[in-house]
């Protein structure tokens, strides 16, 4: 998996121009989710490490030792990888129907195109407040998997192929409260099917 390794962590380049999403995900709501959040995210994280026994560690020792013990840290560091994810798992014209392989271990595991749009859906507005919705291997099946806040599927041992943000920083500018609005243009316009067989 594609994870910047060690510490200090860096904002990576977007895949894209903070416009590329429109008119679904405007310039505006990218110049902050992109440009403040995940930059503070990053900022935080770094000085959270400095000096700490985690300065050695990867990221993904880091999430895993941090996360009973060291909230703060993993929740900064888990937010550099969830954000790096989230970019990656849109592109311009996405959307669509999962391919090759992807697509066949995609319809072993949901019964049609439809009701995984609507499982993902109905994690994504069923989830309490901050978190995020991803799509995971669990070896044999893919599977709909909803964390709050920063938490992700790392530390559960389940390989993450593509994510949502839904915190309300993500398309609150966009959408205000409409959520399930966000949830579906995600879906039907944005997914990046490509990253997610990547990721297999
Ligand atoms: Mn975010």
């Amino acid at each position: 998996m594609d994870m910047i390794n060690r510490f200090p962590f860096e904002l990576r380049a977007l895949p894209y121009a903070q416009s590329a999403l429109e008119p679904f995900i405007s310039a505006h709501t990218m110049s902050f989710h992109y440009a403040k959040h995940h930059q503070a995210y990053v900022t935080k994280a770094n000085e959270l490490i400095k000096g700490s026994p985690y300065e050695k560690e990867t990221m993904l020792e880091i999430l895993k030792k941090s996360k009973e013990q060291d909230q703060a840290i993993f929740n900064n560091t888990a937010q550099i990888f969830n954000h790096d994810f989230f970019w990656k798992s849109m592109k311009p014209s996405g959307g669509g129907v999962p391919q090759g392989d992807l697509g066949k271990k995609f319809f072993d595991s949901f019964a049609s195109y439809e009701k995984f749009k609507e499982e993902f859906a109905s994690a994504g507005i069923g989830q309490f407040g901050s978190g995020w919705v991803w799509l995971v291997s669990d070896g044999e099946k893919l599977r709909i998997l909803k964390t709050g806040n920063a938490d992700n599927p790392l530390t559960y041992g389940l390989k993450p192929l593509l994510t949502l943000d839904i915190w309300e920083h993500a398309y609150y500018l966009d959408y205000q409260n409409r959520r399930a609005d966000f949830i579906k243009v995600f879906l039907d316009h944005l997914l990046n099917w490509d990253f997610a067989a990547s990721n297999l």
